[in-house]
């Protein structure tokens, strides 16, 4: 697995450019798959339009503790990109205002941002009905200043999102690192403890699963009560829900599909389980991505791809939700990943 991000190791496809140049040239170029664009033609829902912004997704950095081997932000120690405090006041300006009912915070490891817990203090006091942190789980065991997140998520009644790509050892080292799962085993014990993920607490705890290979995910009730049962079982763990994703061809996964001669049977394999009825619920839809220094985008995976909305506002100093929403959304190849099957977004299915 890879050790670095892409950016450390120089990779070409750190190169967003270059990302969408293979996004948009071979198979799609000549035809042998249709583009996205064409796609969602062919049942009348292009341009892609988003409705109302309900969701503000803030990426506060792409530092992380790990280097997970599917990274879609390309996260890592080695990432220095961090929203400063006047950024994070701006968003606070900007959540103050909209009408938006969930706030969720992402990075890398979001904790790892020197105002992380300002950030969450004054926003929680601004009272959104959701407020999301995705944690990755085990920045709550990496060091001492982490060892109290629990009970601090608990005090400002946060909901956790975490990512847990399989309920055994291996199957979670192998696309997150050596020592992973039985860190992750620890922290979800303690969160637990001060009583989140209980089945009637109303400390919200969420698991991610996404495949650690090129396939598609399986049904997500099913493995909800797949890794359930083998949660408690094994480690008397409890959580409220498994949200299955789609791992989208970008960044670290592009990496690892065209490394191991997969990209191709995976681009046909999203394309034959393009689900129609999954676009009007894709997450751009209602969400609006805001990076670490204050710009717009579609969503985290358009902002991966330095996307930023076609609209004339386009930082979050200048938000206005009305214009906003009169954009049409930036598409391309990736976007086959968000519809495939039951469909995929940061909340699991869509459709
Ligand atoms: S924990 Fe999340 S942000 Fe960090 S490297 Fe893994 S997938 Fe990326
Ligand atoms: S990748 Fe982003 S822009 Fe494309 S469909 Fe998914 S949410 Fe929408």
């Amino acid at each position: 697995m890879a050790v670095k991000s892409l950016k450390k190791r120089e990779s070409e496809l750190a190169s967003t450019q270059r990302q969408l140049e293979i996004l948009s040239n071979g198979i799609f170029q000549s035809g042998e798959l249709p583009t996205f664009a064409n796609k969602i033609k062919e049942t009348n829902q292009f341009p892609l339009k988003p409705k109302k912004i309900e969701i503000l997704q803030i990426n506060v950095g792409y530092m992380c503790n790990q280097v997970c081997s599917h990274c879609h932000v390309d996260a890592g120690p080695d990432r220095k990109e961090i929203m400063t405090r006047e950024t994070m006041q701006q968003c606070l300006d900007v959540i103050e205002k909209t009408g938006a009912h969930t706030l969720d915070l992402t990075g890398g490891a979001p904790e790892m941002n020197p105002n992380f817990r300002w950030f969450v203090e004054e926003a929680s006091k601004i009272g959104v009905k959701d407020f999301i942190v995705r944690s990755n789980l085990t920045i709550i065991r990496a060091n001492k200043k982490y060892y109290d997140l629990p009970e601090f998520f608990k005090k400002h009644n946060v909901h956790v999102v975490s990512s847990m790509p399989h309920w055994t050892r291996g199957k979670t080292d192998k696309q997150r690192g050596d020592g992973v799962f039985d860190k992750s085993i620890k922290a979800l014990q303690e969160l637990n403890a001060v009583g989140y993920g209980m089945p009637d607490s109303d400390l919200r705890l969420d698991l991610v699963y996404n495949p650690s290979g090129a396939f598609l995910p399986g049904d997500q009730t099913a493995m909800e009560k797949d890794f359930k049962k083998a949660l408690l079982e094994d480690f008397g763990i409890q959580f409220h829900n498994l949200f299955a994703i789609t791992n989208l061809p970008i960044s670290r996964f592009l990496d690892y599909l065209i490394a191991s001669e997969n990209y191709e049977d995976y681009m046909y394999s999203l394309v034959e389980a393009f689900n129609p009825s999954a676009v009007a619920n894709v997450m751009c839809t209602n969400t609006i991505s805001v990076s670490w220094d204050g710009w717009l985008y579609d969503c985290d995976f358009n902002q991966m791809l330095d996307l930023k909305v076609a609209s004339n506002v386009k930082h979050i100093s200048e938000y206005n939700e009305e214009i906003l929403q009169n954009r049409n959304v930036i598409i391309s190849q990736h976007c086959y990943g968000c519809t495939a099957g039951a469909g995929s977004s940061c909340q699991g299915t869509v459709a």
